[in-house]
């Protein structure tokens, strides 16, 4: 068995292979004679050490080749899997390759290795610890130049917008490469810069260009980049599952909860008023009975789309209950008119919204059912029907609860409806 201790994407070859490729490769390469020993090599690797490929001779795994790919996925999933065969193709691998495959030929396997991204359900655009009033920049201040993976932690925890650059910062202070970032593609690098791809297992993060590095240098710097890439991006992706409704992809009761406490700061510094709608959709039991769950999902999704379509940039739609919606009005609005004790325009947004709501046409409930969805809702705003979250909610939930005693297929805005 050959190691090389200190270069990282190295390529794991499995069995027994033409001399020629194997010490043709420009990685890093490893041999062993068996999937036990594959097995082992992937499960002890250093993270300073990681393992790109596993390159397999088919005769090795030919007994069960779903099996032996199984056990090599749950050692490491990150790694690509390639079958070397004659003439046959496996689907459970990453990649086939023939046996007379060259190195080139290889490589450009596993670089092309099926991508299977991670699932993306909220607009990319959004600063979700912005909106939620959790990064606090000022934690990520640096105690000392040498401190490189303590700094991208608490980017991640504090500053998660901002953890690229803070990336390419500390690359620059490890490297003393004269230029380095991280591209969209190589075409936007400049021409004297040498570039690697940011990949980590099926992951791609976009490129590493740089100047003043070697080919070794920067490849060695792009799988360690690429790692940190890929954490930030799941750790961003796990807070917003955090705060996500799975069914509607609207945000849930957590992050209204926390959203509207940021945002009444907010409103309280800035003297301005802030309103929240919490609406119920009517009779929505009948509607899963007479047309089943499945078409009770999908007016569900349908109107938090009709309801996305209404509102403002800046506002936010949250699925609070089985049929219970809340509206957190964010946006900044036009001046009141004068002597108006309530905010018009949501008044205006809100009754428009119900309006829609009943001339929707739901798909899932045939030609015979349009027309006929309706939802009850009370507004709250800040500061006039409660100082606090709870105050606030509980004043829009009475509201919604007296649109429902009056007949239902109404919002209650004061007293009046
Ligand atoms: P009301 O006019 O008083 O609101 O009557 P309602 O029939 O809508 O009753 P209520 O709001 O108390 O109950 C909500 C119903 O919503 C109960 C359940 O059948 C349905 N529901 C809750 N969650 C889901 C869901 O995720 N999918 C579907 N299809 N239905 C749900
Ligand atoms: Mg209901």
């Amino acid at each position: 068995m050959t190691t090389n201790r200190h270069a990282r994407g190295s390529y794991l070859f499995t069995g027994t292979f033409e001399h020629e490729l194997v010490s043709s490769m420009d990685q890093p390469v490893r041999c062993v004679n068996n999937i036990f020993d594959a097995i082992g090599e992937l499960a002890t690797c250093s993270a300073a050490d990681l393992i790109e490929a596993v390159v397999i001779e088919e005769s090795i795994i030919q007994s069960n080749v779903t099996a032996n790919i199984d056990a090599l996925r749950r050692v490491d999933p990150t790694a690509v899997l390639v079958v070397v065969s004659e003439k046959n193709t496996h689907p459970q691998a990453d990649a086939n390759v023939s046996k007379n495959t060259t190195s080139a030929g290889l490589c450009a396997a596993v670089t092309n290795a099926k991508s299977q991204p991670l699932e993306k359900t909220i607009p990319s655009e959004i600063d979700l610890d912005d909106v939620l009033g959790i990064s606090d920049e000022t934690k990520i201040t640096r105690d000392s130049s040498d401190l490189g993976d303590v700094d991208l932690v608490r980017a991640l925890m504090h500053a998660p917008m901002r953890f690229k650059e803070i990336l390419v910062d500390l690359l620059k202070e490890q490297t003393g490469w004269t230029f380095c970032a991280i591209l969209e593609d190589q075409t936007c690098a400049p021409e004297t810069a040498t570039i690697a791809p940011l990949r980590y297992g099926h992951e791609e993060h976009g490129i590493l260009a740089a100047v003043g590095a070697t080919a070794d240098e920067l490849r060695r710097w792009s799988h360690w980049a690429a790692c940190w890439l890929d954490l930030a991006r799941r750790q961003q992706h796990l807070k917003i599952l955090a705060y996500q409704d799975e069914l509607s992809g609207a945000w849930n009761r957590r992050f209204l909860k926390t959203c509207l406490t940021r945002e009444l700061q907010i409103a309280r510094e800035a003297r301005r008023h802030l309103t929240v709608m919490i609406f119920d959709i009517d009779d929505f039991k009948h509607y899963n009975d007479k047309w089943g769950h499945d078409a009770g999902d999908e007016i569900i999704r349908e109107l938090v789309k009709l309801l996305r379509s209404i509102i403002r940039k800046g506002d936010h739609v949250c699925r609070i209950g089985g049929d219970e919606f809340a509206v957190l009005f964010c946006d900044p609005e036009p001046p009141r008119e004068p002597g108006s004790n309530h905010p018009t325009t949501i008044e205006i947004l809100a009754k428009r919204f119900k309006e829609q709501v009943r001339l929707a046409r739901f798909p899932k409930l045939g030609t015979e059912a349009t027309g006929v969805l309706s939802i009850s809702g009370g507004l709250a705003t800040f500061p006039w029907d409660g100082m606090d979250v709870d105050s606030i909610l509980l004043k829009a939930d009475q509201r919604l609860l007296q649109s429902k005693r009056q007949g239902k297929n109404s919002i209650t805005i004061g007293n009046e409806t």
